[in-house]
């Protein structure tokens, strides 16, 4: 899980952005950290980049893999606070 220690460096958002869920090998199109939606494994990515097959990222034993989501965007989808 992502941690943050200042919560004046981070701010909710309830974009959509966030509720895709990617398949390795796919191109992420937004910075940041994705996690796996079967394990909790995460991984951070620059925009533009491939999310890692299996073999390649720290999945927990047994992972099915399946897909990854964002879940810290540090650029890209616009910031609307929970209100
Ligand atoms: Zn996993």
């Amino acid at each position: 899980m992502a941690i943050y220690r200042d919560q004046r460096r981070v701010v909710a958002s309830m974009s959509k952005a966030f509720d895709p869920v990617l398949r390795s090998g796919a191109q992420v199109r937004y910075e940041g950290i994705y996690a796996c939606i079967s394990c909790g494994a995460e991984i951070a990515l620059s925009a533009g980049r491939l999310i890692p097959s299996k073999p390649n990222v720290p999945h927990a034993p047994g992972c099915p893999d399946g897909g990854w989501q964002l879940v810290v965007a540090t650029s890209g989808p616009e910031r609307q606070p929970r209100t």
